[in-house]
């Protein structure tokens, strides 16, 4: 008799309103969909951030000179690439992309601004801490369960865009196989696999893109380590900025 095949179910939520500032999304999640222990519940970073009040105007940007040179190289609206500077500790590439990383720590183009899904002249900023975020969403769903905050974002040297995880709460970022043993009895030295990355991929592949209305899957059947290493390089920023520079 051979084991039982492993399953993991994912369910995409139907039915969450188009979000605003203020709203509860943990007692409109719960109307919709009744979420266990131990499941790993993922929202899109952009729900989140509109319930937060992240909606801002361009108007809302006076461009510094800076912003207005780089938005003539790269084809942009400086108001958004004043956005993109205000939200950022950091500029690691300005041309041809602006590649930044964020106040809390994540990289990525434009410093995951959002101009899809949130209406002309406007433009939705990341949470401004998703790890925080995601704590506050899973301590008021009141489970014992994970929460990461997605967000679509290219790769680097890959075509394509993929969900990542930018706020994670109840789980780890990595799980760590350093010390596991391979088929053959050799000690794992390296690999810490970035175990909420892989998860936002999974949901964001059930969210959609567009006008899907879809911004909340929830995991079952998971087994996932709770505590863990951060996702964000801290240490390495400068070696990344000067090699990408060089
Ligand atoms: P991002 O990946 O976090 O930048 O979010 P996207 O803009 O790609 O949206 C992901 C999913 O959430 C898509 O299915 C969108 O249609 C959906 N979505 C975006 N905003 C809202 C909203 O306010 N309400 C609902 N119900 N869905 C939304
Ligand atoms: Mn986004
Ligand atoms: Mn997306």
């Amino acid at each position: 008799m051979s084991e039982p095949a492993v399953s993991l179910k994912g369910y995409l939520i139907r039915g969450l309103p188009i979000i605003k500032e203020g709203d509860d999304i943990p007692t409109l999640i719960q109307s919709l969909f009744e979420i266990e222990d131990g499941d790993v519940l993922c929202l899109a970073s952009t729900i989140v951030a509109k319930s937060e009040g992240r909606m801002r105007h361009l108007d809302d940007y006076r461009p510094s000179s800076h912003a207005i040179e780089a938005a003539r190289d790269l084809g942009k609206d400086p108001r958004f690439v004043q956005a993109v500077f205000e939200e950022s500790s950091d500029i690691l590439i300005e041309r041809p992309f602006l590649l930044t990383v964020t106040h809390f720590g994540h990289i990525g183009v434009n410093a995951g601004i959002d101009q899809s899904n949130v209406g002309d002249e406007m433009i939705l900023l990341l949470p401004k801490d998703p790890c925080g975020s995601a704590q506050r969403l899973s301590q008021a769903l009141g489970r014992d369960c994970a929460v990461i905050i997605t967000d679509t974002c290219g790769r680097p040297f890959r075509n394509g865009v993929a969900g990542v995880a930018v706020g994670w709460s109840g789980i780890a970022a990595l799980r760590d196989w350093r010390g596991e043993l391979d088929i053959h009895g050799r000690a794992l030295s390296i690999t810490q696999e970035a175990i909420a990355d892989e998860i936002a991929a999974a949901a964001n592949l059930l969210m959609g893109e567009a006008g899907d209305l879809t911004p909340a899957v929830v995991f079952r059947g998971l087994k996932y380590p709770r505590s863990g290493d951060d996702l964000f390089r801290e240490k390495e920023k400068d070696v990344i900025r000067s090699r990408l520079n060089s």
